[in-house]
C-alpha cells in the first residue's frame, strides 16, 4: 500500500520533502497556490489555501495533510477534520504556531522559560510596558510575521502606533540581551516517540537566518540537555506531530528562552540533508505518518550551512555550478529553483568536517559565489 502525503504550500520546504519521499516510496503531493513554485515537481492542485471548498477535494486524496508553512486557517482545518481528513500537525498544536501571543501565554503558563511580555491593545498599555522595562521593547505583530517583517524595536509608544490602528492587540517583549541564539529541533510521532538533533547556533541579518552551526559551539553538556528538555516539553504538552524547531536566545547571564516556534521543517535544520543520519524532511514525513523516527546523529563533527540570498545582480544559480563546483567540491548546494529577487531565499549550501574554522570558511566561500 502506498503511503500517501498532501503538503499546504508549494514553497523550499515541501519542495525538500521531494527526495525524501522518493526514497521512501512515499507519493507526496502538493498543493500550491501558483505554478511554478519552488516544489511544481510535486504539485498535483492549485488554488487557495484559505479556501476549505479548495484544499478539501486534494486533502481527501492522501492519508495525512501536512504543511509548508503555518498560514492556514484554522476554520480550514477545522473542516478538514470535520470531514475526517488526518491533520498534522493538529490544528490545536498549530494554532501556538500562528499566534505568537497564544503562544507566549501557553508557554508561560507551563512554567517555560520565555521573555517578560504582555499583550498591548492600547498604546498606554505599551507606555507602562517601556517605563518597566528601561525604556525599550521589542514589539511584535501577533500573526502574519515572518523573517523579522512584524518585529520592531521601540522606544515610545508611538512607533507602535500604525500596528495598534490595525485593530489587533499586538505582544511587547523585553529587549533580550543574548549572547547568541540557538535553535533546538525535534520530531515527535503521535504515539508518542520523540526525536531530537543537537542543538544548534542561528546567526540572523536583517532578521532572517543567514548561518547555521551544527552543534552549536561549546554546547555539549548542560546546554544541550536544557535545549532538548524545553523543546521535548512544548512538543509534549502542545501535542506537536512532525518536525517542531524551538528557536531560543541564550542570554548573557545563560540562560535559555523560548523566542519562536515553528511546526514544520525550518531553516536552523536544513543542515540535516548533509549533516544528520535522518534529514529534518524524512524524519517529518516519518512523523505525521505516525512511522518509528531515524536516528539524529552528526555525521561529521561540525556541519555549517549558509543561506543563499538573491541580489541585484543574482541570475540562476546554476549558471554559477561550474566556478562554485570547481572551487569548493566537497559543499553541498540545495538550488531552490526560485526567481532570485533581491533578498529572497533562494537556496543554501552546506559544508562539514572536523576543523570549524574550516568548514566555516568553505561554506561561506561557497555562498559567496552564488551572491554577487
Ligand atoms: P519572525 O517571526 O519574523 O521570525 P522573531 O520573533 O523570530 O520574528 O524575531 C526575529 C528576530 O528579531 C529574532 O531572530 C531576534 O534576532 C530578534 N528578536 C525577536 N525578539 C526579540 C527580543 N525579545 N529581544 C531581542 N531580540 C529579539
Amino acid at each position: 500500500m502506498t503511503l500517501r502525503v498532501g503538503v499546504i504550500g508549494g514553497g523550499q520546504l515541501a519542495r525538500m520533502m521531494i527526495p525524501a519521499a522518493v526514497n521512501l516510496g512515499i507519493e507526496l503531493s502538493v498543493f500550491a497556490e501558483t505554478a511554478g513554485e519552488s516544489a511544481s515537481l510535486a504539485v498535483t492542485t492549485l488554488g487557495d489555501f484559505r479556501d476549505a471548498a479548495a484544499v478539501l477535494p486534494f486533502a481527501r486524496t492522501v492519508d495525512v495533510v501536512t504543511f509548508d508553512h503555518e498560514h492556514v486557517p484554522q476554520e480550514v482545518l477545522a473542516a478538514l477534520l470535520e470531514a475526517g481528513v488526518t491533520v498534522r500537525p493538529g490544528p490545536e498544536a498549530l494554532l501556538y504556531a500562528q499566534d505568537k501571543l497564544l503562544m507566549r501565554g501557553r508557554l508561560s503558563a507551563l512554567g517555560l522559560p520565555v521573555p517578560d511580555w504582555a499583550r498591548i491593545d492600547e498604546e498606554a498599555q505599551l507606555a507602562q510596558f517601556l517605563s518597566d522595562h528601561g525604556g525599550r521593547a521589542v514589539v511584535k505583530t501577533a500573526t502574519g510575521g515572518y523573517d523579522g517583517k512584524g518585529v520592531r524595536v521601540v522606544r515610545t509608544a508611538a512607533e507602535a502606533s500604525d500596528w495598534l490602528a490595525l485593530g489587533h492587540p499586538l505582544l511587547a517583549e523585553e529587549l533580550v540581551e543574548f549572547r547568541r541564539e540557538l535553535a533546538q529541533s525535534v520530531a515527535r510521532r503521535p504515539s508518542g516517540e520523540i526525536a531530537c538533533w543537537p542543538v544548534v547556533e542561528s546567526i540572523q541579518r536583517d532578521g532572517v537566518c543567514s548561518e547555521v552551526i551544527a552543534p552549536a559551539p561549546s554546547s555539549r553538556g548542560r546546554l544541550a540537555d536544557v535545549a532538548e528538555e524545553i523543546a521535548r516539553s512544548v512538543a509534549e504538552n502542545l501535542g506537536v506531530t512532525g518536525v517542531l524547531a524551538v528557536e531560543l536566545f541564550e542570554t548573557t547571564d545563560e540562560r535559555l528562552l523560548v523566542n519562536e516556534l515553528a511546526m514544520r521543517p525550518h531553516n536552523t535544520g536544513h543542515w540535516t540533508i548533509d549533516g544528520s543520519t535522518t534529514s529534518q524532511f524524512e524524519q517529518h514525513l516519518r512523523a505525521v505518518l505516525d512511522l518509528p523516527l531515524g536516528a539524529t546523529g552528526c555525521r561529521d563533527e561540525w556541519s555549517v550551512m549558509v543561506n543563499i540570498l538573491g541580489g541585484p545582480a543574482t541570475g540562476d544559480l546554476d549558471d554559477r555550478y561550474p566556478h562554485a563546483f570547481s572551487d569548493e567540491p566537497s559543499v553541498k548546494v540545495h538550488n531552490y529553483g526560485k526567481s532570485p529577487r533581491p533578498g529572497r531565499k533562494v537556496g543554501h549550501v552546506t559544508a562539514a568536517g572536523a576543523d570549524l574554522d574550516e568548514v566555516v570558511f568553505q561554506a561561506r566561500a561557497a555562498a559567496e559565489h552564488y551572491q554577487n
